[in-house]
């Protein structure tokens, strides 16, 4: 499983996720390349360890277990895979 980063994020990149992340699975982060063409923020689907440390981090709320990523926005859970080519 991973978490999910979604719509609220596109134009938001807080990065304060990327900060509490222990295994650095958030990107881009602020000092790759990527960080600024990128709409928003993605999480890494194996990488992430669930620890669900970047929930309470985010302020907009964009940060969702797999399962509990609300209708709405399921179809971000493909589009963070996506980022990383999976
Ligand atoms: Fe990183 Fe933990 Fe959030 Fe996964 S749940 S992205 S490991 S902070």
């Amino acid at each position: 499983m991973a978490y999910i980063i979604t719509e609220p994020c596109i134009g938001t990149k807080d990065t304060a996720c990327v900060d509490v992340c222990p295994v650095d699975c958030i990107h881009p982060r602020k000092d790759e390349p990527a960080f600024e063409s990128a709409n928003q923020l993605f999480i890494h689907p194996d990488e992430c360890i669930d620890c669900g440390a970047c929930v309470p981090a985010c302020p907009v709320e964009a940060i969702f277990a797999l399962d509990e990523t609300p209708e709405k926005w399921k179809s971000f859970i493909e589009i963070n895979a996506q980022h990383f080519g999976k």
